[in-house]
């Protein structure tokens, strides 16, 4: 039986209210890619519908809904007949995980490392540059990595991002 944490699920109406919005309509899932690619699997009205009941363990340590699947293409939330947030709901459920240790997806690991060494989340290849030359596209500018490494050492993120095994 799944327990209400209601510490949980104040701690997301903190950091947005417009959950508390949510009618459970279901557009959001309808208009998702990643719902109609999973066959529903994936379904961001069920996780906004968990967050709502505060059921910290089925999205935190279970992760039904796998919250890691949304790829922030933010169409939900230009569908959301109630102007619910929902990308930066499921920011702060994802920031949850790794913050208790929970596993998250070796990917997501993978490039934190790289803003960590190179101040870009996809380090730039040649083939990559070479493409860009050859489809006309301007030179891509790093952030100052020395700043870049200063911000992550004052959160601590390289400690937080070595705390869990990949998923
Ligand atoms: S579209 Fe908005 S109101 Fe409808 S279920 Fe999704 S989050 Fe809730
Ligand atoms: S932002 Fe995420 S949940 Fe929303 S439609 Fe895109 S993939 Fe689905």
């Amino acid at each position: 039986m799944q327990m209400v944490d209601f510490e949980f699920r104040n701690e997301i109406f903190k950091e947005d209210f417009s959950l508390n919005y949510c009618y459970q309509c279901g557009t959001c899932s309808s208009s998702c890619p990643v719902a109609f690619i999973t066959s529903g699997d994936y379904n961001p009205r069920k996780i906004i519908e968990e967050s709502l009941l505060g059921f910290k363990d089925l999205l935190i340590k279970d992760q039904k809904p796998n919250v890691w699947l949304c790829c922030t293409c933010q169409m939900c939330v230009e569908e959301c007949p109630q102007n619910v947030i929902l990308t930066d709901i499921f920011e702060k459920i994802k920031n949850k995980i790794v913050q208790l240790g929970e596993p998250y997806p070796e990917a997501f690991k993978v490039q934190a490392k790289a803003v960590i060494e190179n101040a870009l989340a996809i380090s730039l290849t040649p083939s990559i540059t070479r493409r860009r030359e050859q489809l006309g596209l301007p030179n891509i500018e790093s952030a100052d990595i020395n700043e870049i490494k200063k911000l992550l050492g004052a959160t601590d993120f390289e400690k937080k991002i070595k705390l869990n095994g990949g998923k």
